[in-house]
């Protein structure tokens, strides 16, 4: 049969490509991003819970109130905002199906989009879905800050959406008050969206605070702002996030979104919402995870790698272009099999693949894998 890829360059995810080269090694999986420890175990009471209460049939399509309701609670707390959980919310199949929703929901063919680099590898591929063009701004390194009038040069008329990500993956960088009101003052009386990937929300260290697009006015009522359960809760596999946007938008996000996923699975939003009423089921996670960093920090201090600070998420980026030339892909390759110990290479979030010799290491691993694991890097 005759047929053209409708994503020709995509191949599998580097994500997935890791983590299977990491199990077929049987090596240390730093690489994806997901935790080795089990979330709590309250948690997973509270899902059973529901479960035996008999909650196993369809949830509404835009989520069960009771979670919608505790998540906009939290969000207004918060951020000061005003999300109403009838109208600006929908709980989605993890934050991966939300930003393809939101995405799919604003870009028409030939919109552009902006697009900062290093970039998550799904937002790429659904801008092409929807016929949209990605137009590119990248971080400056070392420190990872954004350029404003960079941004600003690159709006057309054309312009569609902005696509931002903080606490960011793969960086670790945070934007600060002063982005957001730049990215303020740009789309301030204009036709642009944002997209605001949020997903590492209460992932940030050192003090610094996460500048959420809900706190900004002008920024909320044009943003979709996107969420996981399973990067806060240490429940990757439970495949449950959720979006928010002003009202109008979310009517036309639940239009796509039914007809992808109709709705998620009851029982677990049922333990979620009961999960959350807990503040500090989410407020001890800054603190939980600066604490691996600096762990995997001082594992590491007498390695040759060069270490980019790391503000937030739960990944640390090495340099280490000073002790091989070779690609980034080949040398994470060769460490998982060589010294049994799995990365990303950066290039993999650049549409040129790039390659500034960087890999990135998750730290959301136990401690004992944080210790062998940076051992093991020492050695090199
Ligand atoms: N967000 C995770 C990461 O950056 C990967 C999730 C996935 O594999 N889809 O590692």
């Amino acid at each position: 049969m005759k047929f053209k890829s409708k994503l020709p360059h995509v191949g599998t995810t580097i994500f997935t490509v890791m983590s299977q080269l990491a199990n077929e090694h049987a090596a240390l999986n730093l690489s994806q991003g997901f935790p080795n420890f089990p979330c709590s175990s309250e948690l997973i009471e509270l899902v059973y819970k529901h479960m035996k209460a008999g909650e196993n049939q369809y949830a509404p399509m835009q989520g069960v109130p009771a979670l919608r309701e505790v998540i906009c609670a939290k969000m207004n707390a918060l951020y000061g905002s005003n999300y109403q959980p009838d109208t600006d919310i929908t709980i989605t199949a993890g934050a991966t199906q939300a930003i393809y929703t939101a995405i799919s929901t604003v870009v028409r063919p030939k919109d552009e989009v902006i697009v900062i680099e290093p970039a998550y590898d799904s937002y790429v591929p659904a801008i092409e879905m929807a016929g949209g063009i990605p137009v590119y701004v990248q971080l400056r390194a070392p420190e990872f800050t954004l350029d404003w009038e960079e941004v600003r040069n690159k709006i057309t008329e054309r312009t569609r959406l902005i696509l931002i990500n903080s606490p960011h993956n793969p960086t670790g960088a945070v934007l600060s008050e002063t982005d957001m009101q730049a990215l303020d003052a740009i789309v301030k009386d204009s036709d642009i969206f944002v997209l605001s990937d949020e997903v590492y929300e209460h992932l940030t260290f050192d003090g610094k605070v996460h500048e959420s697009a809900a706190k900004y006015p002008n920024l909320r009522e044009r943003s979709f702002i996107t969420y996981s359960f399973g990067k806060v809760f240490h429940v990757t596999g439970w495949r449950i996030g959720y979006c928010l946007a002003p009202a109008w938008l979310m009517k036309e996000f639940r239009k796509i979104h039914q007809f992808e996923v109709f709705s998620i699975n009851r029982p677990f939003q049922m333990g979620l919402a009961d999960f959350l009423k807990t503040e500090e089921n989410y407020l001890f996670l800054p603190d939980f995870f600066q604490r691996k960093r600096d762990l995997l920090l001082a594992q590491l201090k007498n390695s040759p790698f060069k270490v980019i600070p790391s503000s937030g998420t739960y990944f640390q980026l090495l340099q280490y272009g000073h002790l091989s030339q070779e690609k980034d892909t080949d040398y994470a390759i060769r460490l998982t099999r060589e010294l049994g110990v799995a990365s990303i290479p950066i290039s993999a979030f650049y549409h040129d693949n790039r390659d500034d010799k960087i890999i990135r290491l998750c730290f959301a691993k136990t401690d004992e894998m944080l210790e062998a694991a940076s051992a093991r890097l020492c050695g090199i």
